[in-house]
């Protein structure tokens, strides 16, 4: 086979197979631990380091990138059909 052939193909189906892995991820596991409070649910303040609670999460748990993409897309789609 021909080695420029061989490329092609790696990189046609490389980055194929880790979309289709994030989506499966994002399918069967669409919450992810945060990264701000580190799963906690809380953060301290800048001055006083009071603990009070995560602004970017809830309870510890955010959503994927890929599963809130996915979110708007079906949302756009049902309002559009409807
Ligand atoms: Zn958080």
């Amino acid at each position: 086979m021909d080695p420029l052939t061989i490329a092609a193909i790696a990189l046609a189906t490389i980055p194929a197979a880790i979309t289709l892995g994030y989506g499966i991820l994002c399918w069967v596991a669409p919450f992810k631990t945060c990264q701000r409070c580190g799963g906690t649910g809380q953060t301290t303040t800048r001055f006083l380091r009071r603990p009070r609670a995560c602004r970017r999460c809830d309870r510890g748990t955010r959503l994927r990138t890929g599963r809130r993409v996915y979110n708007v897309l079906h949302r756009l789609r049902s309002e559009a059909h409807r």
